[in-house]
């Protein structure tokens, strides 16, 4: 039984939806039966469909008691089973996440844990994500009212490390009653730290790359001293792409479909689009960019990059993306710089950017942080080289074509590093032979789901 904050497409902020609303999914494929546990927001979802109650209960909240309510979704909307924690004047709120999370994801997971107390078929592993649900590992482990509960492994992935659930030491009086000499396991350079207090508990630590779990050691906001000595219960697992969604040859947003075999006219086809839409030559080699235009992406740099890099009008960029405003304006003022070589879009296009991955011939990703990255993984799928910062999930899919691999890397987040790099990929592009080969090798690489949720599996298999 999965616990989380969000879950695709029932309520999207970032990656971990993506996660939740596919491992389920893929995990059930081969065998196991996999469920969802998340709060009942009120959203689009929540009021396109009809829900039944299936348990009513009451969850304290220290000196408060709020109704609470299990809702399941009617009808097969989704591939696996959703359970839903309905509490109104807390957890359904417009947005996932509010000034008041402290409070609200405690009352989720005590919920949660009372729920699965009265379940005559308890499940087989807790499966929590992020430090929303953080304290159950603790509580299920601590809490005297979840004893019961305390042979269920419990394993937290964590999927951005840098938000962590801190709150003020005297919420732990809202904790279901614990030995208080335990304290010391939920707290964090003296304050109650959720994600801390999952490091602790949970049986397992997973992150959703191997490369994060060992980066995150050395750059994890605060834990990384944590992190470092329970890493022997610490395990990376990539994540994968949702391939039926990311298929060339069957992707309704892009202007030819393709495969293997036909993968030359198939993004010909989509880059002359792209090039005519966007003021740009199809006969030279395109490198996009598509995604947020925050500091972790790098994106503070690709305006200078791109600036000097096309000082060789041989080449062109095509650049997708919203963000901070600085970013934001420095892509547009450099339009009629290099004009009929780059173009920007700024906002958010979700056809676009298939069309993109579709299209191009490069993908930039100069992050300074990956947890994992999906867009290098689609740009795989799509034909597309990934021009990659060694970092994080983009060590662990990306090989340098100097390394018998297939993709450009480097090493450090700078102007100098991504320039050589989009130098290095004219070269490949101009070495055509080699170029086509390339393509076909990309496509063949597997990161869909059906490897991680083995994975996953494996690892709930391989408790005692
Ligand atoms: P993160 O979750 O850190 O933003 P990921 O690589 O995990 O990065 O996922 C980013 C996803 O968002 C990809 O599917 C990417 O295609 C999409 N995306 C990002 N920015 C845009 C945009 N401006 N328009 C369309 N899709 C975008």
């Amino acid at each position: 039984m999965h616990v989380s904050a969000e879950c695709y497409p029932i309520a999207k902020v970032g990656g971990l939806a993506d996660v939740v609303g596919a491992l389920p999914k893929y995990q059930n494929e081969i065998g196991a039966k996999s469920s969802v546990v998340m709060p009942f927001y009120n959203n689009k979802f929540t009021q396109a469909n009809k829900f039944t109650s299936i348990y009513q209960s009451k969850v304290r909240l220290g000196n408060e008691e709020l109704k609470f309510d299990i809702l399941k979704v009617k009808g097969s909307v989704l591939e696996f089973d959703i359970f839903f924690i309905h509490i109104e004047n807390l957890l359904y709120t417009t947005e996932v996440y509010t000034e008041n999370d402290t409070n609200r994801f405690l009352a989720f997971q005590i919920a949660a844990l009372d729920w699965m107390l009265t379940l005559t078929e308890k499940p087989k592993v807790i499966h929590c994500h992020d430090h929303h649900t953080g304290l159950i590992p603790f509580m299920a482990q601590e809490s005297y009212k979840y004893e019961t509960l305390n042979k269920i492994p419990v394993i937290t992935t964590i999927h951005n490390g840098q938000y962590q659930g801190w709150m003020p030491y005297d919420n732990i009086y809202k904790i279901p009653m614990f030995n208080i000499e335990k304290v010391g396991l939920l707290l964090w350079n003296g304050m109650v730290n959720s994600l801390a207090a999952a490091i602790k508990c949970a049986w397992r630590i997973t992150t959703v790359s191997p490369s994060y779990m060992e980066e995150l050691k050395y750059n994890a906001n605060g834990l990384e001293a944590l992190l470092a000595s329970e890493s022997a219960k610490a395990i990376g697992i990539l994540n994968g792409i949702d391939s039926k969604v990311w298929n060339p040859e069957t992707d309704t947003y892009i202007v030819k479909n393709y495969k293997k075999t036909t993968v030359e006219s198939g993004k010909k086809a989509n880059k002359k689009w792209l090039c005519s839409q966007f003021n740009l030559d199809e006969s030279k080699p395109l490198f996009a960019f598509i995604g947020r235009l925050v500091g972790e992406k790098g994106a503070d740099l690709l305006p200078y990059a791109i600036d000097y890099a096309l000082r060789d009008k041989e080449i062109s960029v095509l650049v997708l993306g919203s963000g901070f405003k600085q970013t934001e304006s420095q892509l547009l003022d450099l339009i009629p710089r290099h004009n009929g070589n780059y173009n920007a879009y700024i906002g958010y296009d979700e056809k676009l950017s298939h069309i993109i991955y579709a299209g191009a011939d490069f993908l930039l990703m100069p992050s300074r942080v990956e947890p994992c990255g999906l867009n290098q993984m689609y740009s795989l799928r799509y034909g597309t080289v990934p021009v990659v910062r060694r970092i994080g999930g983009l060590k662990d899919t990306v090989i340098d074509i100097g390394d018998n691999g297939f993709g450009i890397c480097h090493n450090e987040v700078s102007v100098n590093d991504i320039v050589v790099s989009i130098h290095r990929g004219k070269e490949f592009y101009d070495n055509k032979k080699k170029f086509k080969t390339n393509r076909k090798r990309m496509m063949s690489i597997d990161h869909s789901w059906k490897v991680s949720a083995k994975a996953y599996i494996n690892l709930y298999k391989s408790i005692k």
